[in-house]
């Protein structure tokens, strides 16, 4: 008997204590694995050897899906993105694997609850925001739906930011997420390849005699991938995740050390490994930097070369059916140099010609566009990539020549035309336009709500859609209902499988079923109930995150997700102070208590967004300060939002902001996981919104203000000034604000945003929404005192959240784009 297992026979006070095949595996990873031999053992370490034991069921299915998926001929999918924002795996795979009973009893051997040790798990925040949960949520459907799906990405040392405040400021500090290990990953070194940067291009005869290209002097980078197990749901599929880390080749090292520098050699592996050291922080904005090309270029080329030696190994010097058997997914255009590149392996690695290359190429790339604001269009100086990536350039010419070309002979004549859908951007210093070449290399380009996609087809990419109409589609948003519902409201959970059964886990449209019971008035308090269980839970976070004391009897009314002027969390601070006005001056009938949490990072960079933070903050302490208003307004900033808060926030939350100004918000998915958990919406016609209302109904869905074609119109001849002198409650908001009544030691510091709300040529038109906004707030509260008819309202809202389940987005994909069918 080891140490471990005395204890627990003695704390059990039997001699023979019944101990599970988990608990069995659990013990033995302790003692073995970890070495953890102590009669006292700390959460963290349990956490370890669950995750492991955990681990050794996931690999035995991955093993069998793998084989499953090299026996098959099916088409296979390779979903490319430089962000997986996957958070916490440990309950997941527990989820998934029905494993939830037999984990909690073993972690309650050791008197821990399943929950706490749940705590260790570092998050992998390998994303910034709705990008990267978005191929999180991808992935997961794809193994639900038995997919033959690999994702590829990177694997960064150090993840998104972490997010403190400090004097109502935000401060970064780095994310060392693989700190205590990452049991999830499996290091694959016998899958390495080998990717070259700067150089030259030089012309050679090839083997049968044509003239071929080769790229020479590079300096050389190794990748070498790391595979995360990607379970589907009680299934027995389990999917991959490759992501990749650079590191130095060891005749670089070795040149150097002939040289005579060793120490330098050494640390010449340093800039090999800065490839894969960090996740660039901004969210729909590009900062054109060299490294971050590095990175895209590295994820792009280990993957392609991945994929083309899986091939050879099958099919020899045959890529006749290369494009019909594959396809490649590009999560907006941060992978878009896998155009070029591909074309670059099959002429110059595989020997193919250009028209059999470009035919392949356009066979099986497909590129999703995630946003319409300008500054998150990514361009790359032609200077600068000709430097990193001299052959690609060049490919990229070539495309563009043959591309204009066609273009000229279809539309005679029309030298403007040209010069809009040209790859290349000229001027002084000319730049490549990623989103057109994506574009002209894919077969399918598609948005990611129905208003995008239009908005899409009718501005940005118009001349491309005239040219291609049928390359374009839709594939609105969606979120995996297993992390969004059942796993982290595990009380809705119960409640909706002991009334409509459980088949809603793995197919989100039989929650219809639920909507039956909304007239039940016994089945609305058991709703109701389940809600204020969850809130409680969310004040004691916000307790122990902020030391806010928040009251489970209000409104919880909150706003998580990127920091950004179109997403307009302004427009929700000038709110409240209207509400503390409204307080202040005794105004208060009828209004409802609120508690109004708002929570998000701003890019490090983002000078204007970090402002914001600081005015968030800055109004929060004068409210929660003043004891005149504390029974019925509480305010705080959430620090450091991301995947794992959201699963705490999102079963917490009555009412759910998403109020960017309309034609910003490409879809949105944190309003679809409120919607999934019972929160009503207050928001614009953007984005998802307008489908999560027409599903939900117009009178299940509080809406307020222009939308995408009014916004337009009104920044033509917009006055803000007029605005607020108009309007007796905006103005007394604005002189609060201009007053300095929320910058009392710092004068004059929030000039810039009161600058702003006020200027004609502000893009987010705050003013022109700040009123129908307090109408709509209005209402919100009147419906909230009505507490049959918001549980009502709430039920509808999750019996017709289905749509947004990403197993309908992934299936659509499959279908319409993918062409590929499950794995049988
Ligand atoms: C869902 C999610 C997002 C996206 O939120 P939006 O409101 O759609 O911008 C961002 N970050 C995290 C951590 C999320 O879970």
């Amino acid at each position: 008997m080891t140490v471990l297992e005395k204890q627990l026979s003695r704390e059990n006070n039997s001699v023979n204590v019944a101990l599970s095949p988990l608990d069995r595996e659990v013990l033995r990873h302790l003692n073995y694995t970890l070495g953890c031999l102590n009669e006292n053992i700390d959460s963290n370490y349990l956490y370890r050897a669950l995750a492991i034991a955990v681990r050794d069921r996931l690999v035995e299915h991955w093993s069998q899906t793998k084989s499953k998926m090299d026996e098959s001929d099916n088409r296979r999918v390779y979903y490319l993105s430089l962000e997986f924002l996957i958070g916490r795996s440990l309950c997941n795979a527990i989820h998934n694997l029905d494993l939830n009973e037999n984990a909690q009893k073993a972690a309650h051997q050791y008197g821990i609850g399943l929950e706490e040790l749940a705590e260790s798990e570092h998050d992998a925040g390998l994303g910034n925001g709705g990008l990267g949960r978005l191929a999180a949520c991808f992935l997961d459907s794809c193994a639900n739906l038995e997919l033959p799906v690999v994702g590829y990405g990177i694997r960064y040392e150090y993840g998104m930011f972490h997010q403190h405040i400090e004097n109502g400021r935000q401060v970064e500090d780095p994310d060392h997420w693989l700190r205590d290990g990452n049991p999830w990953e499996m290091e694959r070194p016998e899958d390495e390849r080998r990717i070259r940067f700067y150089g030259q291009t030089s012309q050679v005869i090839r083997d049968d005699g044509q003239t071929g290209v080769e790229w020479i002097n590079t300096q050389d980078v190794l990748a070498i991938p790391y595979d995360m197990p990607i379970p589907g749901y009680k299934n027995g599929t389990v999917n991959t995740l490759r992501l990749w880390k650079a590191t130095a080749t060891s005749e670089f090292d070795l040149d150097e050390f002939n040289a005579g520098s060793y120490s330098e050699a050494v640390a010449a592996k340093n800039s090999a490994e800065q490839i894969t050291m960090v996740l660039y922080p901004n969210d729909s904005s590009e900062n054109g930097k060299e490294l971050r090309l590095k990175q895209q270029y590295f994820l792009v080329s280990s993957s392609l070369q991945d994929v083309l030696a899986t091939w050879t190994w099958k099919h020899g010097k045959d890529f006749s059916k290369f494009g019909e058997k594959n396809c490649f997914q590009l999560n907006d255009t941060h992978p878009a140099c896998a155009v070029p590149e591909l074309m670059r392996l099959l002429m110059d690695e595989h020997g193919q010609s250009w028209d059999q290359a470009w035919e392949i190429t356009t066979q099986c790339m497909a590129y999703t566009n995630h946003t319409l604001l300008p500054e998150a269009l990514e361009r790359w100086s032609v200077r600068l990539y000709g430097n990193l990536l001299p052959r690609l350039l060049e490919i990229i010419y070539e495309i563009n020549r043959r591309f204009l070309q066609m273009v000229a002979e279809k539309f005679p004549g029309d030298k403007d035309l040209l010069h809009r859908v040209s790859l290349i951007e000229e001027g002084h210093d000319p730049h490549i336009r990623m989103a057109y070449l994506s574009i002209v290399g894919s077969y399918s380009v598609n948005g990611v709500a129905q208003l995008h996609t239009d908005l899409l087809k009718a501005g940005l990419f118009s001349d491309f859609h005239n040219i291609w109409p049928e390359r374009f589609n839709n594939k609105t948003n969606g979120v995996t209902q297993r992390r969004w519902l059942a796993h982290c409201n595990p009380g809705l959970r119960e409640l909706l499988n002991e009334t409509i059964g459980d088949g809603w886990q793995k197919d989100l449209s039989k929650i219809k079923q639920v909507e039956e019971h909304c007239d039940d008035a016994e089945f609305r308090v058991r709703w109701t109930n389940v809600k204020q269980d969850n809130k409680k839970a969310l004040t004691n976070y916000v307790r122990q995150n902020t030391g806010v004391e928040f009251d489970p009897s209000f409104l919880f009314d909150v706003q998580v997700k990127r920091i950004h002027e179109y997403k307009r969390q302004l427009l929700n601070t000038l709110h409240c102070i209207h509400l503390y006005d409204r307080i202040k001056r005794g105004d208060t009938s009828g209004m409802v208590p609120r508690c109004v949490l708002i929570g998000g990072k701003a890019a490090p960079g983002y000078h204007l967004a970090k402002l914001i933070v600081k005015l968030i903050n800055n109004v929060a302490s004068v409210v929660n300060s003043d004891p005149e208003t504390r029974d019925l307004l509480r305010m705080v900033f959430f620090p450091n939002y991301r995947v794992s808060a959201m699963e705490v926030i999102c079963p917490g939350t009555d009412l759910s902001e998403q109020i960017s100004t309309a034609g910003k918000e490409a879809s949105g998915t944190g309003n679809m996981k409120f919607m999934m958990n019972g929160a009503l919406t207050v928001g614009t016609l953007d984005g998802a919104n307008i489908e999560i209302r027409e599903k939900a109904g117009a009178e299940n869905f509080f809406l307020f203000g222009l939308n995408a074609p009014e916004v337009v119109e009104t920044r033509k001849n917009y006055r803000p000034n007029e605005i607020i002198a108009a309007d007796e409650e905006i103005r007394r908001v604005m002189e609060m604000l201009e007053g300095g009544m929320f910058n009392q030691n710092e004068p004059g510091l929030f000039d810039i945003l009161t600058t702003g709300l006020r200027n004609p040529q502000d893009q987010w038109v705050t003013m022109a929404d700040f009123r129908s906004y307090i109408d709509v707030q209005r209402e919100v509260g009147t419906a909230y005192q009505n507490q049959d008819l918001w549980s009502r309202m709430s039920i509808i809202n999750v019996a017709n959240s289905g749509w947004f389940s990403s197993d309908r987005t992934i299936q659509q994909y499959a279908d319409e784009i993918w062409k590929v069918k499950k794995l049988s």
